[in-house]
């Protein structure tokens, strides 16, 4: 599966959740700038971890929750993104 990079981006999902993130970050900062820095560092540290990836037929698994075989290729145990991590973050955000 092969996405046009848009922004630098792997994909459009990843770029959607980083333009949200970035929304997030400004308010924090706003509002409390000493505990915003290291929120940020965590939150852009997890989501770096948990990327997407896309695999065949059509699905879109986390990178790190999804088990990968030293020749790259995902098996056993795949978890599709956004992975309860992404998505604790994502909802939280939304608090
Ligand atoms: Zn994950």
């Amino acid at each position: 599966m092969g996405y046009t990079k848009i922004d630098g981006y792997n994909h459009p999902q990843e770029r959607a959740a980083d333009i949200a993130q970035k929304d997030k970050d400004r308010a924090l900062a706003a509002a409390a700038p000493d505990l915003a820095a290291r929120v940020i560092a965590l939150e852009n540290g997890i989501r770096a971890l948990h990327r997407p990836v896309d695999i065949e037929p059509s699905d879109t698994i986390c990178s790190e929750c999804s088990w990968q075989h030293r020749a790259g290729r995902f098996f056993g145990k795949v978890v599709a993104y956004p992975c309860p991590t992404i998505a604790l973050l994502d909802e939280e955000g939304k608090a």
